[in-house]
């Protein structure tokens, strides 16, 4: 019997990249799962076809994140299909890169909108079941940008940052309930983000990580895991950093 086995999980953006691999795993260790999408239902499907095949339990949900409506229905869906929800996990996130100098307002909304303002209205809407069952899990996807900093990155950073304020807070506020709350912050991943980026930037990168390689989705999906299990009780309003030690 897995780690997770009972646990009711959502997972927001796991359709692919990270998200995809933290659903599979949380499913792997005995978790039920909401695999939550935005746009690309076939790819979520494709997720609960995986954990089916497995012997796991999940449901694709899709809801934008952006909106308290869609956070409120993802959250009711998980309710109705599993009878409660254990762990929410806030990894649905966008990137619009470029420099502050040709950064539009709308560049900014988008990724504030969705990175930190999406993890704002799933911990509102998950917080109530929480909060009755007096325990929970709440662990959010950040960036080492969001600790460092990042040239191109003003918008994202700013979100990223904000998370581990919101993490803190969160930890603070709810932690006399038994729900911790922490932050994994990954390094470069390879993902559908990443590929995006120029082979130059990708090599730059690599120099700069002690492990030498970038991060696949099943490294942060295993932090994540441990954050969601039984032996992180004590652990909250932390950030842990999977990124191949290139933040330290
Ligand atoms: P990805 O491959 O681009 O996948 C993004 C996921 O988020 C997709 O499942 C997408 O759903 C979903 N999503 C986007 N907007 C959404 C919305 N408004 N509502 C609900 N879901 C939404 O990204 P990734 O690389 O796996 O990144 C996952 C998380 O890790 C993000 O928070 C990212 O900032 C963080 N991160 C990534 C890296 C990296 O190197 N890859 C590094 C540090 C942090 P659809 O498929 O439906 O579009």
């Amino acid at each position: 019997m897995g780690t997770l086995h009972g646990k009711r999980a959502i997972v927001t953006g796991a359709s692919r990249g990270i998200g995809r691999a933290i659903a599979r795993e949380l499913a792997r260790q005995g978790a039920r799962v909401v695999v939550n999408y935005a746009r690309n239902a076939a790819a979520a499907d494709e997720v609960v076809a995986a954990i089916t095949a497995m012997g796991g339990e999940a449901l694709a949900v899709g809801a934008d994140v952006r909106t308290a409506e869609d956070a409120g229905r993802l959250v009711a869906a998980c309710l109705e299909a599993f009878g409660g929800l254990d762990i929410l996990v806030n990894n649905a996130g966008i990137t619009r890169d470029t420099l502050l100098l040709r950064m539009a307002e709308d560049d900014w909304d988008a990724v504030l909108d969705t990175n930190l303002k999406g993890a704002f209205h799933c911990i509102k809407a998950a917080q109530r079941p929480m909060l009755r069952q007096r325990a929970g899990r709440i662990i959010n996807i950040g960036s080492v940008s969001g600790l460092v900093g990042n040239a191109g990155q003003a918008n994202y950073a700013a979100a990223k940052a904000g998370l581990v304020g919101l993490t803190k807070a969160v930890a603070r506020e709810l932690g006399a309930r038994g729900i911790t709350c922490n932050l994994v912050a990954p390094g470069f991943v390879e993902t559908d983000m990443t590929a995006a980026l120029p082979a130059t930037v990708l090599e730059a990168a690599r120099s700069r990580i002690p492990l030498g390689r970038l991060g696949r989705p099943e490294d942060v999906a295993a932090a994540v895991a441990f954050l969601a299990s039984d032996a992180a009780a004590y652990v909250t309003g932390q950030v842990l950093c999977v990124d191949g030690g290139m933040a330290m």
